[in-house]
């Protein structure tokens, strides 16, 4: 088992000399780097590279078009110059399987680049045989893997395509089972396999890569340097760090990776947290929380939880006897999961505590002595019902209004408050107005659920939308003499409210605020 999990870049641009970006790969901290010659178009470049004294270990990949390479020329050209840059090494040399197993040419030819040289001065390369799945993570990992741990290969690696986070988790099971067999690589390609590539030093993988830049990325979900390095503090990542997460389909645009992993760096503590997206139907939460509870070694202790799975955390919790707070079975949605035990969790709501502290940042707009404010609730979804049960405990008078009239008039009556038309929205004489609606949410940013002659000076308008973090009604609002409150407010103590659950101790809000 390899000490500690080496960090790849792969060089595949172009249109920048080589040598310029393994120089920036290097300042960013590679501990390997890649040469993916079947995207570079100037093999003379890499020739001359491989000549020069270099300080950390190439691989020389020529992935064939067959496995998603840009190899698609001529197959004795590519063993050819296999043979040709791979005597220049030492390092690695990655091929795939499948063209190993059938090629006897090609697996003389590697191992000549791969026996020391004929003086013996020249150290060996190191073979890589490689495995693709371009299209998904299949069921039987253990079959796609074995061929290869038991091939000659010094390091055997697969990668497949995670349509989930139940997937990734699945590829990473391959690293934990390996035992004491041979280096691993397991990764999964796609936005749902970034934590494969996030956590491979948590489960002993071989290497992880990540791209020099946005530009450079040749795999799908394949993060940057920056991101590895920076949000998710992977140097820090070892076998015992805990792992967090946020369940949702989709959860590519959430924050909060970018806020959680900030407030565990500023409050010095171990742990990442990652996107997690989830098949929206109750049966794949189910599956996805069934395989993290059989297996409380993959090291997950909280979860947020959003859309849509809010109410499938609810079901889930109860169907398996597990604990749910009083204050998310009233909000009918667990926005949170901390795990308690071996096989245990719990789940709460944090919605309703973050909205009540984004309001309570206009003071005396919710304690006044003696008053009961009077507050319209704009929407009757998810967000809406978690407001609603906030603001009727903290004694407020709320009307709701909806567009769909019948769903207003249903949450009214499970919360005892009023409901009114949609159309009538704009006519109420009311202390705070709280958006709970999607109108105004990025792309549609030119639209508002509040017509601006509703707003006047001494009303607070809570805008829960917070991408944008200032909407149109908010801009309205505040050209009017009214009081704004940004939706990131909302957001950012929510999430300080599941920082508090999981670990016991107050969040660093300044440091989250500053990651928004
Ligand atoms: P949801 O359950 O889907 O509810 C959406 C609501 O918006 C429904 O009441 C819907 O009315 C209404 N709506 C949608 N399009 C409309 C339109 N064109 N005109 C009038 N009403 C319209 O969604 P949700 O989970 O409650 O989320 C709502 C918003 O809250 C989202 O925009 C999200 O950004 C925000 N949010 C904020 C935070 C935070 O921490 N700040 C957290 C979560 C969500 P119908 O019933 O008629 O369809």
């Amino acid at each position: 088992m390899n000490a500690r999990t080496l960090l790849a870049v792969p060089i595949t641009r172009c249109d920048l000399p080589v040598g310029a970006q393994v120089r920036a790969a290097l300042a960013a901290g590679a501990d390997l780097i890649e040469l993916r010659v079947d995207c570079l178009d100037d093999i003379g470049q890499v020739a001359k590279l491989l000549e020069q004294p270099h300080e950390v270990p190439f691989i020389l990949t020529i992935r064939s078009a067959a496995e998603g390479g840009g190899w698609d020329g001529d197959e004795s050209e590519r063993v050819a110059l296999f043979e040709s840059l791979g005597l220049k090494l030492p390092g690695y040399v990655d091929v795939e399987y499948s063209a190993w197993a059938r090629s006897a040419n090609l697996r003389q030819k590697l191992g000549l680049v791969s026996s020391p040289g004929a003086d013996g001065g020249r150290p060996r390369n190191r073979l890589i045989l490689s495995y693709h799945d371009w299209r998904a993570t299949p069921d039987d990992l253990d079959t796609v893997v074995r061929p290869l741990l038991d091939s000659p290969a010094d390091v055997a690696k697969v990668v497949f395509t995670a349509h989930s986070a139940t997937d990734a988790w699945r590829v990473l099971g391959l690293l934990r089972r390996r035992g004491g067999s041979r280096p691993l690589i397991a990764m999964a390609m796609g936005a749902a396999g970034l934590l494969t590539r996030v956590l491979a030093p948590k489960f002993g993988g071989f290497l992880t890569f990540a791209a020099l830049d946005a530009e450079s990325a040749v795999a799908p979900g394949q993060p940057t340097l920056a991101e590895l390095l920076e949000v998710y503090r992977w140097r820090a990542i070892g076998p015992d760090t805990p792992v967090y997460g946020v369940v949702g389909w989709p959860v590519g645009q959430s924050k909060g990776p970018r806020v959680h992993n900030a407030a565990l760096a500023a409050a010095d503590m171990a742990g990442v947290y990652l996107p997690m997206p989830v098949p929206p139907d109750y049966a794949g939460f189910a599956e996805f929380m069934t395989l993290l509870t059989a297996q409380p070694e993959l090291g997950v202790q909280g979860l947020s939880v959003t859309m849509p799975h809010k109410e499938h955390a609810l079901r889930w919790l109860e169907q398996e006897a597990q604990t749910v707070s009083a204050g998310a079975r009233r909000v009918g949605a667990v926005n949170t999961l901390i795990r308690t035990g071996a096989a245990s969790w719990s789940g709460g709501n944090t919605d309703t505590v973050g909205l009540l502290a984004a309001l309570r940042t206009v003071p005396g707009v919710l304690d006044d002595p003696g008053r009961r404010p009077q507050v319209v609730v704009l929407g009757a979804g998810g967000v809406a019902r978690a407001a609603v049960a906030a603001l009727c405990d903290a004694g407020c008078r709320v009307t709701v209004f909806n567009r769909t009239e019948a769903r207003a008039a249903e949450l009214a009556q499970a919360f005892g408050c009023a409901a009114r038309p949609w159309a009538e929205r704009g006519g109420a004489d009311v202390r705070v107005v709280v958006n709970c609606t999607s109108v105004g949410m990025w792309p549609n940013v030119d639209e508002t659920p509040l017509p601006a002659d509703a707003l006047r000076p001494g009303l607070v308008v809570l805008d829960t939308v917070y991408h944008p973090a200032e909407t149109r009604l908010a801009r309205e609002a505040a050209a009017r003499g009214a009081r704004a409150v940004s939706g990131v407010e909302m957001f950012l103590s929510q999430a300080a409210a599941q920082f508090a659950l999981w670990h016991g101790r107050k969040a660093p809000l300044d440091a989250m605020r500053a990651a928004l």
